[in-house]
């Protein structure tokens, strides 16, 4: 949920307008949406996987994780800044 800048109502996150007073929340499209959804799941999992490996200090499966933790972390990334260019328009 977010919160309306104008009348802080809450407001879905795949809302395109506050319902309260109609101001348009500026949020990406939806692949920028799916994007940072993508990101966020594959991002937990991945941070998740690489706290095992470095507990478990498993080395051979450390560059995995590092890379599963980047590319979503660049997934994320790259929808919150499309969102974001989306927003300034
Ligand atoms: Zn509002």
């Amino acid at each position: 949920m977010l919160t309306c800048p104008d009348c802080a109502a809450e407001v879905s996150d795949a809302a395109s307008a506050c319902p309260a007073c109609g101001k348009p929340m500026g949020r990406g499209g939806p692949v920028h949406t799916l994007l940072r959804i993508v990101g966020l799941l594959f991002g937990i999992p991945s941070l998740i996987f690489l706290a095992l490996v470095l507990y478990w200090r498993m080395t051979e499966l450390l560059l995995y994780g590092f890379v599963a933790v980047l590319l979503s972390a660049a997934v994320f990334y790259i929808g919150e800044s499309r969102a974001r260019a989306a927003r300034r328009r």
